[in-house]
């Protein structure tokens, strides 16, 4: 199935997802979907089954049951392409995982080079490109360990624009950083939605939810507990989501 521009198809969608680790059941029949150009933000405490639920997406987890459909391809079933998945849909963890011995110029042109055999030249002009996008273009040339937490942070998500995704996953991307050092990432993360792009993305920045999701996911036990537009994080309705903005965890 192809996306295109007049298309109503949601980017991502999620039908009464199953998925356990042996016993324990993680999800138990989350749904969901995101449109092009939304950002749908994830909260829950820990153990909810967030980072499955993200991880389900790009199918680093494989679902037990259910459907998802993520830019037109079945990720729920055995034939999928995983290739052509992973080029529309870029994914930024906590942390970073740039390659140390790379330069911030290379860590970016690989992928491209290597999974879309992008000439070196056209790479690195790419590099230069997403690390403007980012406000980090003096560092084209730097080493990982040079750079601080939240500039590394921007350059994985760089790394990830230089594919050219469809759609953005974020899983808590900021909580590994130095209170200082989350605004600038956070920032990015604005700017992109700003520009148009559809995210995902799972943050304890309740702050950073309300003022730029469209939708909120309120996970709780493995299910959607509640859900709506942003709002929701100011007049909660279940017992389960008012004490979680209650206590800001
Ligand atoms: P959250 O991101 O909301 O904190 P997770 O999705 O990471 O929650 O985890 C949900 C539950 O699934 C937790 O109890 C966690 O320990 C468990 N879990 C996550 N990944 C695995 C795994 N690979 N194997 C076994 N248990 C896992
Ligand atoms: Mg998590």
């Amino acid at each position: 199935m192809q996306q295109n521009a007049f298309s109503s198809e949601p980017i991502v969608s999620l039908r009464d997802v199953q998925k356990s680790f042996g016993p324990l059941k993680v999800l138990d029949g989350v749904s969901f979907a995101v449109d092009r150009g939304e950002v749908l933000a994830i909260i829950g405490r820990s153990g909810s089954g967030k980072s499955t639920a993200l991880r389900c997406i790009d199918r680093f987890e494989k679902v037990d049951g259910g459907e998802i459909v993520v830019c037109g391809h079945r990720v729920d079933r055995p034939d999928v392409n995983l290739r052509a998945l992973r080029q529309d849909v870029g994914i930024v963890f906590q942390s970073y995982n740039l390659f140390p011995h790379l330069t911030i110029e290379q860590n970016i042109a690989l992928a491209p080079c290597a999974v879309k055999k992008m000439a070196t030249g056209q790479a690195k002009e790419l590099a230069r490109k997403v690390l403007a996008q980012v406000g980090l273009e003096e560092k084209l040339h730097a080493y990982p360990e040079q750079l601080s937490g939240g500039q590394q942070q921007r350059a994985a998500i760089a790394r990830s624009l230089a594919m050219q995704p469809k759609v953005m996953l974020f899983d808590e991307v900021t909580s590994a950083l130095d209170p200082e050092l989350t605004g600038e990432v956070l920032k990015v993360i604005e700017q992109l939605a700003a520009d148009g792009m559809t995210m995902v993305m799972v943050t304890h920045e309740m702050g950073f939810a309300k003022s730029i999701a469209d939708r909120i996911v309120f996970m709780h036990r493995g299910k959607v507990h509640e859900t709506g537009p942003a709002s929701i994080l100011t007049s909660p309705t279940t017992p389960e989501l008012i004490q979680f903005v209650g206590t800001g965890n």
